[in-house]
């Protein structure tokens, strides 16, 4: 079973997210995205449901399935990439990174809610948990070429007379 991909956002991005959610879904064991339906991207999920406890505007929704509808996935890239100057989109990781902090954290919640049933109390934890795992496994290439970037960074600092 496929699941639709929909691209509901007006604003322009220099990156084609229908293809970026594919790339972080094919990581994804197929028995534990089974039952969502829809992924769908907007530009900004409105209404006060949608803010956190701070009124900021979440950057996902998970939708419980519902009348024989499959569970669905609502991203907001506004929320996403909140604060984020339009630059970072050339920068392909960073952009992906941010992304795919909401995507699996929605996809948390759908395998919280597919396994254990809906428990209020730990949900955000199961969802967080199962968010860093999936970012540790989608970037573990990135972790040898950052410490390289850091240690060259390191002695460049140390070289440097102090003023
Ligand atoms: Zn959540």
């Amino acid at each position: 079973m496929n699941i639709i991909i929909k691209e509901e956002y007006r604003q322009s991005y220099p990156i084609s997210f229908e293809k970026l959610t594919r790339k972080l879904l094919s990581i994804i064991p197929k028995k534990e995205i089974a039952g969502i339906g829809e992924i769908i991207i907007v530009d900004t999920l409105y209404g006060s449901k949608y803010l956190t406890k701070k009124g900021k505007r979440t950057g996902g929704q998970y939708y419980f399935k519902n009348k024989g509808e499959l569970a669905k996935i609502k991203l907001s890239l506004s929320a996403i990439y909140r604060g984020m100057p339009r630059i970072l989109f050339y920068f392909p990781l960073i952009a992906e990174f941010a992304f795919a902090s909401v995507l699996y954290h929605e996809i948390g919640h759908h395998i919280q809610y597919s396994t254990h049933g809906i428990k209020k109390e730990n949900e955000e934890d199961f969802a967080d948990k199962y968010k860093t795992k999936m970012l540790a496994k989608r970037f573990i290439f990135w972790i040898i070429p950052l410490i390289i970037i850091y240690i060259i960074l390191k002695i460049y600092y140390s070289l440097k007379p102090d003023k």
